[in-house]
């Protein structure tokens, strides 16, 4: 099942361009010369000023200042080639003339924005994904951007927690794969090439886990639960050559990750052998001290070095703290040389010091982004992210030549919404964002009429424009419902308790169902919702997430047929909020659920139906899928053996379509509890009607492999079951067994 990623550069002893000498030899030499500030002011990031907020921003000619003293090793939310070359003649004025580094968040798309990264992960595309970073980054590096904030591989099972949208959802085999093909996306052909970025996998670590679903907050878990479920898609993207790492906000059982020595020293520089560097959350050095985890600056500075941070990102502590830290032999001047070390080979990597300018290009800028062939591409992603969860008497695909449609609900008429939470506005985004109006309205037919109503708000109690939507629908044929979350409703800091429609939109829902008119409801959100009425009561859902650019075009592709739905769901929906966490690679108990063994959603609430409202991997097609003869090359395995599976996929339907065919295993008894079953691998097949398709897959012993309660990883001998099926729940089984 290991597909393993070569990625180009990043390699210390890689020549660059002028001169004979290791980027390790010219790393050396350069801080033989550098004075202990300099050195600091390398491990300094600040913020552009015109995103930048709070006090400490008011003193932004001192930064400029500092920029040309040397002060400054890198800036984020600083865009543009201009921008960017604006910032960039200060450094060249220091006297070590050493450039900047351009950081931004670049998440889900950059000029041409595609769906937030939940939804991508719903896809669960790995070349559309890899794909969508490509044109990301080449979008970026022209605006002049070096670096992006991303991919963020935390595995998170709380929907409550808004950064949800921002990962890849549940799952740590799918989440690293995606993790895997997004940073071979953003570095492309390889860090110098001036079309990559240097991705960050962030945030390190365990950020997803934060109790309760509230961000920033504690982490507690066994190291066992943190290096088996957590710690994977780092472990791979750190494998993979990852330009940098960012850590996280979060303590994990007790310790800030920010100045975590067993995370950031032992395993990523230690026994992962780690070489890029390691860049701090916003403030999160200094928030050590409110944490509880440091008593002043000076000590936020020596514990979040010491603990392995390299960069500090707009705390503002490391240079005020850190050379004194140093004169008073509190810190080690090696670990100063260390980090600095680090960012620096990343600068030589990318061909600063042969032009420092070289990113920023306006005529890159002007013909690379936003261009017709990255909307294409937009409008193509988008459409397979979106999940069909149900089509009750098959309304959809609708037919273009419906007579009246009536577009109902707080989203229809949105642009800028459709980026999703994360995005880098620009002016003109109102003029490109296509809204799910427009996108109908261009693939209806001459003859038919597209109707609106807003109906409400997105989030208030004002229900005045009821009345107005009611008469809309009573109008129409088909009546398309827009509802959801608003789209900066989840993301950082958008962690919600209640899950559900936000506002009056259910209750507006409900209105519009009395009418009778048959109801394709599409739900805008970042996570997964909570909408049981709906789910219940209304024939026709589309998950729509956040689509980006191309939003309306893509969903319009979808409700016209012109694309067969195929994505699935990556994070378990839960039915209430009561019982998250809910995913369905979790353990059993010693009791069962009875009437559902199969399932064994246990720890069982006595009020709740306790299987989730939809499970993970889960999502329709217009046509159907028949899976049968499924076979294992053996039922009896030896040692290092290799073992085959197979399964025959049928499109029985009326429609062409693609499938997610996945494969889960479980390891039935072990030395700890082993999971009910985990995702060990999936193929995306396309299969026209009529037609079958035999998919395999291979299984070997590393696919076994767990950790013990004493960190030991390795596999058990014995029996396993092996599944392969539509959604995690739909599975057919057979049983083997496998000597060690
Ligand atoms: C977020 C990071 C982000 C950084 C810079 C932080 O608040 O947690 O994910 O990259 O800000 O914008």
């Amino acid at each position: 099942m290991k597909k393993v990623y070569f990625l180009l550069a990043c390699s210390a002893f890689a020549m660059t361009a002028y001169g004979q000498k290791t980027v390790d030899q010219k790393v050396a030499e350069l801080l033989s010369k550098m004075t202990l500030e300099e050195k600091v002011g390398q491990m300094i990031q600040y913020s552009g000023f015109e995103y930048a907020t709070g006090p400490q921003h008011s003193n932004s000619a001192t930064v400029l200042d500092e920029i040309k003293k040397g002060k400054v090793g890198s800036m984020l939310n600083v865009a543009g080639a201009e921008e960017t070359k604006a910032f960039q003649q200060l450094a060249m004025q220091s006297r070590m003339k050493i450039p900047l580094l351009f950081g931004q968040d670049v998440i889900h798309g950059y000029r041409t924005t595609f769906p937030v990264n939940l939804g991508q992960a719903a896809s669960w595309d790995l070349n559309m994904i890899e794909k969508s970073e490509r044109i990301a980054a080449t979008e970026a590096s022209a605006y002049g951007i070096h670096w992006t904030f991303a991919p963020m591989v935390d595995i998170a099972r709380d929907p409550r927690w808004g950064r949800v949208m921002e990962g890849s959802g549940e799952d740590t085999y799918l989440g690293t794969k995606i993790g895997l093909a997004r940073i071979k996306g953003f570095q492309g052909k390889g860090l110098g090439n001036i079309d990559a970025v240097m991705a960050c996998a962030k945030h390190f670590a365990a950020y997803g886990a934060a109790v309760g679903g509230r961000d920033y907050n504690s982490v507690d878990m066994s190291l066992r639960q943190l290096n088996e479920t957590y710690l994977p898609p780092f472990k791979a993207a750190a494998e993979a050559g990852v330009a940098t790492f960012m850590n996280s906000f979060n303590d994990i059982n007790g310790i800030p990750a920010t100045a975590n020595g067993y995370i950031q020293r032992n395993l990523l520089k230690g026994k992962w052998n780690y070489k890029g560097f390691v860049v701090s959350d916003w403030g999160s050095i200094g928030e050590m001290i409110p944490h509880g985890y440091a008593k002043d600056a000076g000590e936020a500075a020596e514990k979040a070095v010491l603990g392995g941070s390299d960069m500090d990102m707009e705390s503002r502590v490391y240079m005020a703290e850190l050379p004194k830290l140093v004169k008073d032999g509190k810190v080690d001047v090696k670990w100063v040389d260390d980090a600095t070390g680090r960012i620096l080979a990343k600068k030589f990597e990318i061909g600063l010091f042969d032009d420092p300018y070289r990113y920023s290009n306006e005529k890159r800028q002007k013909e690379q982004t936003n261009n017709q062939e990255n909307r294409k591409f937009g409008r193509s992603f988008g459409s397979k992210s979106i999940v069909l969860l149900k089509n009750k008497g098959n309304i959809l695909p609708l037919s273009k030549t419906v007579k009246t449609v009536a577009l109902i609900g707080p989203f229809g008429k949105e642009t800028v919404a459709n980026h999703g939470f994360w995005s880098v506005a620009f002016k003109d985004d109102n003029q490109r964002i296509i809204s799910q109006f427009d996108g109908i309205k261009n693939q209806l037919d001459k003859s038919s009429t597209l109707l609106y109503a807003k109906g409400c708000n997105v989030d208030d109690q004002d229900k005045t424009l009821f009345t107005e939507a009611i008469e809309t629908a009573k109008k129409a044929d088909v009546v398309i419902m827009t509802l959801g979350e608003g789209h900066a409703m989840s993301g950082e800091a958008k962690s919600r308790s209640n899950i559900g429609f936000s506002g009056v939109q259910e209750d507006l829902l409900k209105e519009i169902a009395k009418t009778g008119k048959p109801i394709v409801l599409m739900i805008n959100a970042g996570r997964p919702l909570i909408f049981n009425w709906a789910a219940d009561n209304i024939p026709t859902i589309l998950y729509t997430w956040w689509l980006g650019t191309e939003a309306g075009n893509s969903i319009a592709d979808v409700l016209f047929g012109t694309v067969n739905p195929g994505g699935k769901l990556p994070m378990t929906f839960p039915r209430t909020e009561g019982q998250i966490p809910v995913y369905y690679n979790h353990y059993n108990t010693g009791r069962p659920a009875k009437n559902n063994t199969d399932r064994n959603y246990v720890s069982a609430y006595i009020d709740l139906d306790n299987d989730p409202k939809f499970p993970f991997g889960f999502g329709l097609s217009y046509t159907d899928f028949k899976y049968s003869d499924m076979m294992v090359s053996s039922s009896d395995l030896k040692g290092n053996q290799t073992l085959n599976v197979s399964v025959t996929v049928s499109n029985t339907g009326k429609y062409d379509g693609e499938e997610v065919v996945q494969l889960y295993v479980r390891d039935l008894f072990g030395k700890v509890v082993r999971p009910v079953k985990e995702l060990k691998g999936f193929e995306k097949i396309f299969v026209k009607k009529g037609e079958s398709k035999m998919v395999d897959f291979k299984i070997t012993t590393e696919d076994l492999k767990f950790f013990d309660d004493e960190l030991n990883f390795d596999w058990e001998g014995g029996e396993f079951d092996i599944m392969i099926g539509t959604d995690s729940q739909n599975l057919q089984t057979k049983r083997i067994n496998w000597v060690k």
